[in-house]
């Protein structure tokens, strides 16, 4: 996974003026041209693979991970006490997480665990769950990463205010109902002499992973009604600028980044992450040693609830429809696609090809045809 660096914010509202093509609207040529295309391209990733038997999909399901399992406790965080200096935001205290949730309309916590101290109430997604240390919490099962663990302090558990204002209260509390999703704009990740990551099981390309999961994933939404547009239809190295920039000339109302792990040379670690734009005032999940400047706000900030919602709703669909370890809904400032997006954007992490029993499954067009599906059905829930 390689992510390109903008040199200035200002580069991210460039709007290239090159001709755009604009994939699967509802058109006989298109569609036929289309399709042509789609399997030309199968015809080339085919070659990609080494045999029928090696694309053979496992039929092996990997569960999902619960509080403390070892996919989510190998992230490592900064704590609060690394911080440069003090939060700038109002909401930094720390609040009682069950005096919070009485106040917000949820019930009372349950304790389910004193040592360590594990706390859960139910919401309109399922129980939130929260732990004492724990990097994230789990909603109806799922991990949403939080900025920093909770805290115990005289035996009560204490949540960080802002990640109980960004992070549960959009997901457990809200009442509002998303804008209607109309225009979908589809960012097949990489391209050109931008391989990304190389799937370790046959040596095909991430690029060429995303572009054929990017097609997948129009062609369920197109027949179900929507807009569909994609910054790439072929092995293009498009700048991140021109990826924000096409997306916000459409005023797209989803904006949505296809990708595939890598962590050469560890070939242990597996699963789904889905990563959303870091809220004013709080640390990232992730930042790969670029700088994760708290008190920036970016064009995308306006749009924080809405992009842990759909972040939370599509990581949730793909990690049930796909049995993969569950690597959390993360926050990330470093990834410039989600920057300047006018619109609710996530980056999809689809498995990691450095993993031979992920990368043997990413192989397998039926896979990336259950990735796809996954997305679209949380898009048209
Ligand atoms: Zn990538």
């Amino acid at each position: 996974m390689e992510f390109g660096k903008v040199s200035t914010e200002q580069r991210l509202f460039r709007v290239q003026r090159r001709p755009w093509k604009v994939v699967l609207v509802s058109s006989w040529h298109s569609r036929l041209k289309n399709f042509l295309l789609g399997l030309l391209f199968v015809v080339v990733l085919s070659g990609c693979t080494s045999g029928s038997t090696r694309t053979r999909l496992a039929t092996t399901t990997i569960p999902s991970p619960r509080l403390g399992e070892p996919s989510l406790q190998q992230t490592q965080l900064k704590g609060p006490e690394s911080l440069p200096g003090p939060l700038t935001n109002s909401v930094s205290t720390w609040l009682a997480f069950s005096r919070w949730c009485v106040e917000n309309g949820l019930g009372t916590p349950a304790i389910l665990s004193s040592r360590p101290l594990r706390l859960a109430t139910l919401t309109g997604l399922g129980e939130v769950v929260v732990e004492g240390g724990k990097p994230y919490m789990l909603l109806g099962g799922t991990a949403v990463f939080l900025a920093y663990p909770p805290r115990v302090v005289n035996s009560e558990l204490l949540l960080n205010g802002l990640d109980l204002e960004k992070k549960l209260r959009p997901l457990a509390c809200s009442r509002q109902n998303p804008q209607p999703i109309r225009t979908v704009v589809i960012d097949p990740g990489h391209g050109g002499r931008n391989h990304g990551a190389t799937n370790v099981w046959d040596g095909s390309l991430e690029k060429d992973l995303t572009l054929d999961w990017a097609y997948r994933l129009a062609e369920l939404l197109v027949m179900r009604g929507y807009r569909v547009f994609l910054t790439r239809t072929n092995d293009q190295d498009l700048s991140i600028a021109a990826r924000v920039g096409y997306a916000n000339s459409i005023h797209a109302d989803l904006f949505i980044s296809l990708h595939f792990n890598s962590v050469i040379p560890d070939q242990g670690q597996a699963g789904i992450e889905t990563y959303c734009l870091t809220p004013q005032g709080l640390p990232s999940t992730l930042n790969r040693a670029f700088e994760d400047p708290m008190d920036s706000a970016y064009p995308n900030n306006a749009f924080d609830e809405w992009n842990l919602f759909w972040a939370f709703r599509i990581h949730r669909s793909l990690v049930t429809a796909t049995g993969a370890p569950d690597r959390g809904v993360r926050y990330t400032r470093f990834m410039a696609v989600l920057r300047g997006q006018r619109c609710p954007a996530v980056l999809v992490e689809g498995g990691y090809l450095s993993n031979p029993t992920e990368a043997r499954k990413i192989s397998n067009p039926a896979y990336r045809q259950r990735l796809a599906a996954a997305i679209a059905d949380a898009i048209n829930q």
